[in-house]
């Protein structure tokens, strides 16, 4: 992914793909210290760009990293980005992190916060047989209690059981995982917030435990414009036998419909149809 054409953002300079590098002593490469943010471009505008700005100045003040750009910088940053690599649907990567410096012990508050913004063309996160519905493993891991790590934190550290998450799935012909919560409820997907339908009622996690997607709660607003019930509350696991539809949402996910989780088969329905239209069209308004 090193190897490209086009410019990447680079602490307020326009790089080129190929030279936008840091040194293997750079702090976050050691201790996680980094947040970021995933954002999709749709004919020339970013949803909810600005949003996304503020939840990585955010992510940085819960990790005890100010953010050196203000989110209209970093949305400025974003245009130009997008401008200069002549992209109007691309999917947009920014990252904020703890960078090389006088310290390379934990404590490193020498070092500088340096940000970054590359932007690419991206398709469907799940590939062309996205509406087959996706087969979700069900991790072995469980999301933390977040009185042990900022859960709230789109933050690099809580994405390492993720990736060993996605690839056990991967390993069994599944696309993703799904992970319960350190009580054992159900919590979201390794890149994406869960939604269930129940008697055409929609149900979801209550997100404060792990991360409450952009995308999750523009769905919610619209479901409700849309008619539809909405409840967020604890799910057990044995209530996932139960549920007659399930879908995913995230800003790369967009609205992507669950055809298994486990042994339980869904149905990708007329609601989850209708929700990942709407969403569509949200985006592209
Ligand atoms: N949970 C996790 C772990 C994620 O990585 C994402 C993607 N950012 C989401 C949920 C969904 O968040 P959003 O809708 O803001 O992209």
């Amino acid at each position: 992914f090193d190897q490209r054409d086009g410019k990447i953002w680079m602490d307020g300079e326009m790089v080129d793909w190929r030279d936008a590098q840091v040194h293997v002593l750079t702090h976050a490469l050691h201790y996680a210290s980094s947040v970021f943010e995933g954002e999709r471009c749709y004919g020339g505008k970013i949803f909810k760009g600005h949003e996304h700005s503020l939840r990585l100045i955010e992510s940085g003040r819960l990790l005890d990293m100010p953010v050196p750009w203000s989110a209209e910088e970093l949305d400025a940053a974003k245009a130009e980005l997008l401008q200069v690599n002549g992209l109007t649907d691309a999917y947009l990567r920014a990252v904020a992190f703890r960078g090389a410096g006088p310290d390379m012990g934990v404590s490193s508050a020498r070092n500088p916060i340096r940000v970054a913004i590359a932007a690419w063309a991206w398709g469907s996160y799940y590939g062309d047989a996205k509406w087959q519905g996706a087969k979700l493993d069900i991790s072995r891991w469980k999301r933390p209690d977040p009185e042990t790590i900022p859960a709230a934190a789109k933050a690099a550290g809580l994405y390492m059981i993720c990736t060993m998450s996605k690839h056990a799935a991967e390993a069994k012909g599944c696309s993703d995982a799904l992970f319960y919560d350190w009580e054992g409820y159900v919590a979201e997907a390794t890149g994406a917030n869960i939604f269930f339908v129940k008697d055409g009622e929609i149900h979801t996690p209550l997100a404060d435990r792990f991360l409450n997607g952009i995308t999750r709660q523009s769905v919610i607003r619209m479901a409700v414009e849309m008619g539809f019930n909405v409840h967020e509350r604890r799910i057990r696991p044995d209530e996932l036998a139960g549920f007659s539809e399930c879908w995913l949402t995230g800003s790369a996910a967009e609205v992507t419909p669950v055809g298994q989780i486990g042994p339980h088969d869904y149905q990708v329905g007329q609601i989850t149809r209708q929700i990942a239209e709407g969403y569509d069209r949200l985006v592209r308004a």
